[in-house]
């Protein structure tokens, strides 16, 4: 397949930025990610995570859920691995949910993606988040918070010391920060710095142009619009790619950085291949090898 015509500039940025794949290996080199999310009717958000996440080349991929979500992953992706979450099941008792995934050494977790609102699974969230000693991607209905509890969130992240990289879209920054989204779109890139330095975090505002916010205040713009990526799903094959590249050992803000990268040229060999009208999250993951083929 032909690249399309802005690929060439992705592919020059990413040639030597993912980590070296030694063939000596196995697949604890790799690292092991476990992917936070998908109540049922949203289970497919936690399964495009997983999926992107081996793609991108993380050794082990584990999903926590529900009962139901994790018996549909185990016959459709053999691949995948799944722990049933107590908080997330009716038919368990509800136990200690965040020991339940804390207790097995992760590398790196993508907590959200369908996860769902419920009180009880949020509190669930920010116990595994301030209990992790790995790097983590918060992405979806992880970084949704009631008005009373933003103080208590943005603490939270702002006490992590491993890596906490932000994946909100414009509606969710605003209701996590609580800036009103007119001001958003006048300066991304101001506010943006402002809260990734505030936070101590890396900070990727995602739309049709993505800023990564790095910890230190650097910040960068990824100026490739898709329409092909406007779509359900999009965002959470992004948070599968960064959690890849945490879990086979980047820091946050070059896999948050190089992720985007990524995506975004997976994005446009799938817009390519298929069109802007029929591209698709299924499609884009299928991409990700084309990408990577381009600059491995
Ligand atoms: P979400 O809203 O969480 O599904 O995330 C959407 C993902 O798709 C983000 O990574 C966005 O940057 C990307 N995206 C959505 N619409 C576009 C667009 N028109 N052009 C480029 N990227 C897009
Ligand atoms: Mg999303």
């Amino acid at each position: 397949h032909a690249l399309p015509p802005e690929a060439p500039h992705l592919v020059d940025q990413l040639r030597g930025a993912l980590p070296r794949r030694n063939g000596d290996s196995h697949k604890g080199t790799f690292g092991h990610l476990l992917c936070v999310g998908g109540t049922v009717g949203k289970a497919g958000a936690i399964r495009l995570g997983a999926k992107a996440a081996m793609e991108t080349g993380c050794g082990l991929v584990s999903v926590a859920s529900n009962h139901q979500v994790v018996q549909s992953l185990q016959f459709a992706e053999p691949e995948i691995m799944s722990v049933i979450v107590p908080c997330y099941d009716s038919l368990l008792p509800e136990g200690d949910s965040a020991s339940h995934v804390l207790e097995h050494p992760y590398d790196a977790m993508v907590i959200g993606p369908g996860g769902g609102r419920h009180s009880r699974l949020v509190q669930f969230y920010w116990e595994v988040i301030q209990g992790a000693s790995c790097p983590v991607v918060i992405d979806a209905d992880a970084l949704y918070c009631e008005d009373e509890d933003r103080n208590d969130i943005l603490e939270a992240i702002i006490r992590r010391s491993n890596g906490t990289v932000l994946t909100p879209h414009p509606k969710e920054f605003e209701r996590l920060t609580g800036t009103p989204l007119p001001e958003l779109e006048s300066c991304k890139l101001d506010i943006a710095r402002e809260w990734a330095l505030k936070l101590g975090c890396t900070l990727v505002l995602k739309g049709a142009r993505t800023t990564v916010a790095w910890s230190n205040g650097d910040v960068y713009l990824l100026d490739c619009p898709n329409a092909a990526l406007a779509k359900g799903g999009s965002g959470d094959v992004l948070a599968g790619i960064i959690g890849s590249l945490l879990a086979q050992g980047m820091d946050a803000d070059r896999a948050a950085l190089e992720g985007c990268k990524l995506h975004a040229l997976a994005g446009q060999i799938m817009s390519q291949r298929h069109g802007s009208y029929s591209g698709g999250p299924l499609k884009h993951i299928q991409s990700i090898a084309t990408a990577i083929a381009q600059f491995e």
